[in-house]
């Protein structure tokens, strides 16, 4: 986890709980860390864990952003580039998601278009919110990676078209993380030039809200994996579908 300790800025979404507090709450941890830490939530005042960790921790900034809101992208936007200042961000971890379980006997348009909403739709509308920042951060570096601007989407193994094991019974869940994927597709090539990377990382079967408690990891195993695969993210990596434990998934 050393390499942090280069990247200026962390933006997380969906920071309120499960996956996304524990990346923030292991680095605020980490010695060496990432030099501002950057925890979105969309209410503040029911994300307990959160503001207690903020009161331990002073430097940790919290800004309010429910990821479906165009406003408060707006009003998360100016907050960020204020903390940030020219220096840029220099991490966006779209983080924040919903998993809508539904058979195709159960099914309706309503939730695929929620999920797909949160998913799919608004990780692309926060990126593209949060671009000035990250290009401004790309300019002052070279290479590729969190030491200069990158974007992690939070995806799911689930999202692969090729697994042999797909859950039927996720039609909302399983072609929104699919959609995603797409989405870092498209960003990584898109933003190669300005040396601004994208990937998709699967964080594994954690024992959150969402995973429950069988899950195969627990958060800390999941967030100290992937924020290995972050930190040591480079050119090869753009526009990839990593595991937690750092292999390529299949599509
Ligand atoms: P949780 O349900 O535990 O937490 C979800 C987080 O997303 C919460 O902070 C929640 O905020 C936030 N969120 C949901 N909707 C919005 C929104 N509209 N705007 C802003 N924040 C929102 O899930 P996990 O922590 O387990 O999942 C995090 C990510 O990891 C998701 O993208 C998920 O798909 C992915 N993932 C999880 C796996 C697992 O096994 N847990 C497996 C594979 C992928 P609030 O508290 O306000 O509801």
């Amino acid at each position: 986890m050393s390499d942090l300790h280069k990247c200026g800025s962390i933006l997380v979404t969906g920071a309120s709980r499960g996956i996304g507090l524990q990346i923030v709450e292991t680095l605020m941890k980490s010695n060496p860390r990432p030099g501002k830490v950057i925890a979105a939530a969309r209410d503040r005042s029911r994300a307990k864990e959160l503001n207690r960790l903020a009161e331990s921790h002073p430097d940790l900034y919290i800004v309010t952003l429910d990821v479906t809101k165009k406003d408060d992208i707006e009003a998360a936007f100016k907050e960020v580039e204020s903390l940030v200042g020219d220096k840029g961000l220099n991490c966006l971890v779209n983080n924040a998601g919903i998993k809508v379980d539904s058979t195709l006997s159960e099914v309706t348009a309503e939730e695929m278009m929620k999920n797909f909403e949160v998913n799919a739709v608004s990780p692309l509308m926060v990126t593209k919110a949060f671009l000035p920042l990250l290009r401004k951060a790309a300019k002052q570096g070279t290479g590729m990676g969190i030491h200069r601007a990158a974007i992690v989407n939070v995806s799911s193994a689930r999202a692969s078209i090729q697994r042999k094991d797909t859950h039927v019974k996720w039609y909302p869940y399983c072609v929104s993380k699919a959609a995603l994927n797409m989405v870092t597709k498209c960003l990584s090539s898109d933003l190669l030039g300005e040396g601004i990377l994208c990937v998709s990382v699967n964080p594994g079967w954690v024992n959150t809200d969402m995973g429950g408690p069988q899950a195969h990891l627990t958060k800390e195993e999941s967030i100290d994996n992937i924020l290995k695969v972050i930190s040591n993210l480079s050119e090869k990596d753009n526009g990839g579908f990593l595991n937690h434990t750092g292999e390529t998934l299949p599509w």
